[in-house]
């Protein structure tokens, strides 16, 4: 019997098979599309390169020149334009003051090689249908071959399907998040006026847009092609009459620094959309089961954040399952120091966003203090998992309540009807018993 079954080959599933491999424990990912495929989420933050460095992945970034990223720029609706580099806050061990811009088709393609050169075994094609339980413990997976349901066995099920959550929605343990409920559309264009930043130096470059939570994204596939995406709530969007690409336009006309990168450009695929993608199960684990990346929780991706808290999550889970199986005992209890770990970072970006919507102003206004300007960026980067590791965030929400205090105040009109208070209970901890 194999020791884990891991639902999902995306960043989450391919890093947690490699570092099981690593650690000698055999495991087997099972991935319902054929790579390459294509996928939203084509930006890093730095902190991946520690990853790619421990899984021996990085030699392969480099070798496949995807585009370099070497910080992040952010355009206001009236001119106005906010640059960070990442150089300014060297990362301890990382010799690389950039992280990447990916095509997820042929990013996931190689992260999944790397886990079968790593030991992985690997199966394309086919898609899991449910987890199977004996008692309330997890002890395989089930899946279609043909005309034939085939189970396979293992000592412990990994879900990292993705935002199709299997576990969670097969446990019923998806609590949408109260709060977010974004809406984006994306699509591929070729001749995006990208600016006098020649390629091997790019940013992802963020526009806000005039509407409440509205943004749109510019990233760097390669020379010709950029992704472009649009951000709104989910009710700005439904309210909107009219085709996706008079949508698009509408939206891309409301800020000019935008309107003008795109003015030369041409779309190359079909539009895209995402939505219902801010949630969180409210557990992590359970007996002989965890969750890595999306497929635990997912909240907002205005930080580009997903693809490294994937594999993050993947490195956590590996060194509590190591411990679970050294231990032969892989009990909700011995899971939860994973449970743990992943709700303090999570939760720190969750606070950042929430914090981040309710006043942009403030964002950047802080990255442009000397005071404030590193810790924002050390955040940016994507290496805190420890509330008490980030004062900047208490700052913040001072800042915030000055302004809340402050008649007339300059930012006042801007606050937005976000509420800082009440942190949904599913965001900030666990555990409830699972049901099955
Ligand atoms: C609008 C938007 C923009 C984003 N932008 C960014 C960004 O710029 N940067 C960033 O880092 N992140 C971004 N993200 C988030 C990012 O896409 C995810 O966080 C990341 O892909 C998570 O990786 P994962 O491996 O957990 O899931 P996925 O990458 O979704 O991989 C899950 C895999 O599981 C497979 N699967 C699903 N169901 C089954 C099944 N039943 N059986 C077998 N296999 C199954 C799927 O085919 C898939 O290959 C964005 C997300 C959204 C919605």
């Amino acid at each position: 019997m194999v020791d884990v079954v891991i639902i999902g080959g995306g960043p989450a599933g391919s890093a947690m098979g490699s570092f099981l491999s690593m650690k000698g424990i055999s495991n087997i990912i099972i991935e319902k599309e054929i790579h390459p495929r294509p996928h939203v989420g084509e930006s890093m933050v730095t902190s991946s390169t520690r990853i790619f460095e421990e899984i021996g992945f990085l030699p392969t970034m480099e070798k496949e020149a995807f585009v370099h990223k070497f910080g992040a720029s952010w355009h206001e609706p009236g001119g106005r334009e906010f640059q960070i580099r990442f150089e300014e806050f060297p990362q301890e061990g990382i010799r690389q003051p950039y992280t990447y811009h990916v095509d997820r088709g042929k990013f996931d393609l190689l992260l999944f090689k790397n886990a079968q050169r790593l030991g992985s075994q690997t199966i394309q094609g086919v898609g899991v249908k449910q987890v199977l339980f004996e008692e309330d413990r997890a002890v395989g997976v089930r899946i279609r071959l043909g005309d034939q349901d085939v189970d396979i066995p293992a000592k412990m099920v990994v879900d990292a399907s993705g935002r199709s959550t299997i576990l969670g929605r097969q446990l019923n343990t998806k609590k949408n998040d109260p709060i977010f409920n974004q809406y984006a559309v994306h699509a591929w264009y070729e001749n995006v006026a990208r600016g006098e930043i020649p390629i091997s130096e790019d940013y992802i470059h963020i526009y806000f847009l005039p509407v409440e939570r509205g943004w749109a994204w510019q990233i760097p596939i390669n020379e010709k092609i950029t992704s472009m995406g649009i951000v709104v709530e989910r009710e700005v969007f439904r309210e909107f009459k009219g085709d996706m690409e008079a949508y698009f336009n509408t939206y891309v006309a409301s800020n000019p620094a935008l309107k003008k990168a795109l003015e030369p450009a041409t779309r190359v695929n079909e539009f895209k959309t995402e939505g219902d993608y801010s949630y969180s199960m409210s557990s992590f684990v359970g007996n002989g089961f965890l969750m890595v990346g999306d497929a635990a929780r997912f909240v907002d991706p205005i930080f580009s954040s997903g693809v490294s808290i994937a594999l993050y999550s993947a490195k956590f889970a590996a060194e509590t399952i190591e411990t679970a199986l050294k231990a032969n005992n892989v009990s909700e209890e011995m899971l939860m120091p994973y449970e743990k770990k992943l709700r303090g970072g999570v939760s720190v970006w969750y606070e950042f966003i929430r914090l981040y919507y309710k006043l942009l102003p403030l964002f950047t206004h802080f990255i442009q203090s000397k005071k404030y300007r590193l810790e924002i960026l050390r955040l940016l980067q994507g290496e805190v998992f420890e509330r008490s590791e980030v004062d900047i965030l208490d700052a913040m929400r001072r800042y915030i309540e000055t302004v809340e205090k402050t008649e007339n105040h300059i930012f006042k009109k801007q606050l937005s009807s976000i509420p800082l208070d009440e942190i949904p209970e599913t965001i900030l901890a666990s555990s409830q018993p699972t049901p099955h």
